[in-house]
């Protein structure tokens, strides 16, 4: 019995980003038609973008969502024409009406269900992550832990194949760019698949080197790019403290030792409604003359192979001799001699093929790793034949 005066359609709406990747601060939900939030900054104090929060009891209700820091987000370009996703099955996730004005981010939507979640992307989970090991493992892979976070979790590589040529494949460095992790599922997935021509020829052609979240602290804390200690891990290879960044340490030791042939650093972007490659390794110190036609003619072999990846728009190429070479990508051409490719994702959407319901979504995440796979083949010489 409800006591006298009140229903149960006065439930309270709760809003709490107090789990798995969550990101929000309550200002105030006393009125779900005018709720104030802000996104909780790293551990840095300085990067912020990511959020993820779910709101219960406003079913029927048309919520008022105001971001009122989104003006000091990291990438405030990245707010133009983004729309954030909700979900109330934490599987299909729908694009909802957003709006960015004056600083402050504005998303409207009145949820069908009692809990829902508001994501600026599909979370990717640790419970994911060791769903996606024991597939893996179940189906032939070697997972190794290669060492512990800051946080005590396990910095996790899955190894599949037996053959010549090292490939590394780096997802997830920044947290806050769950498409990452959903790219490097969808290629393990598909390089698994016993009954996939072009897997069965990449797995004899080269072991595959799978990290699919680098920074599992900052993932499960909610942040935007930093690991337990504030730490770029992206701004860390070549000088990676142990004690601040033992992600970076621990990884690098093992592509010391297998060396790699290529390497793909996995990323998403805020601004560009594109997926495209970065240049960065073309303005790496005594580039070799074959290495750039090597590394465009990759991109191209990406491009036919990868229905979203584009090669015409992306950042400006860096002046010769200047790349930072604390990026993965840039640090694996300089030291190992890898073709070696930053790959970014849109939080938006592909505005060559876009998805009104949807946009950039797990699904063209998955597709675009799993097609990843064929340019690899390609890459290392496996032929057009299948
Ligand atoms: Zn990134």
């Amino acid at each position: 019995m409800l006591p006298e005066g009140t229903s149960d359609t006065e439930v309270p709406v709760h809003i709490s980003g107090a789990f798995d990747g969550g990101n929000i601060e309550v200002l105030d939900a006393s009125d779900p038609v005018q709720v104030r939030l802000a996104i909780r900054p790293d551990v840095d104090q300085k990067s912020r973008q990511w959020f993820c929060f779910r709101v219960a009891g406003a079913r029927g209700v048309p919520l008022t969502l105001d971001i009122t820091n989104a003006g000091e987000a990291s990438y405030v370009a990245g707010w133009k024409g983004f729309r954030a996703v909700c979900s109330s099955d934490r599987s299909e996730w729908v694009r909802v009406d957003t709006e960015y004005t004056g600083g402050v981010l504005r998303i409207q939507h009145e949820p069908s269900a009692d809990v829902v979640w508001f994501a600026s992307f599909a979370p990717y989970s640790r419970d994911q992550h060791a769903s996606l090991l024991v597939r893996c493992q179940q189906a032939g892979a070697r997972v190794r832990c290669l060492g512990l976070t800051l946080d005590g979790q396990g910095i996790d590589v899955v190894e599949v194949g037996h053959g010549p040529a090292p490939v590394w494949v780096v997802a997830r460095q920044h947290p806050g760019e769950t498409m990452a992790a959903w790219y490097a599922e969808g290629l393990l997935d598909r390089l698994l698949d016993p009954t996939d021509a072009d897997a069965e020829a990449l797995r004899a052609l080269a072991t595959v080197y799978v990290v699919p979240t680098m920074n599992p602290d900052g993932a499960r804390r909610g942040q935007l790019r930093t690991n337990a200690a504030g730490v770029d891990l992206n701004r860390s290879w070549g000088v990676a403290d142990p004690a601040t960044c033992p992600e970076v340490a621990a990884v690098q030791a093992d592509m010391v030792r297998t060396g790699a042939a290529i390497g793909l650093d996995i990323h998403g972007d805020e601004a560009l409604p594109y997926c495209f490659a970065s240049r960065n390794v073309l303005g790496v110190p005594d580039l070799q003359p074959g290495d750039e036609a090597r590394f465009l003619a990759f991109l191209d072999t990406l491009a036919s192979c990868c229905d979203d990846f584009q090669v015409e728009v992306g950042y400006p190429r860096p002046p010769a001799g200047r790349s930072d070479l604390r990026m993965c990508s840039t640090w694996m051409a300089h030291t190992l001699g890898s073709l070696a490719v930053t790959i970014e994702q849109p939080f938006k959407d592909n505005c060559l093929r876009p998805d009104p319901v949807y946009g950039w979504s797990p699904d063209r995440s998955l597709r675009f790793g799993a097609q990843t796979v064929s340019a690899l083949k390609l890459a290392l010489g496996g032929g057009n034949g299948s």
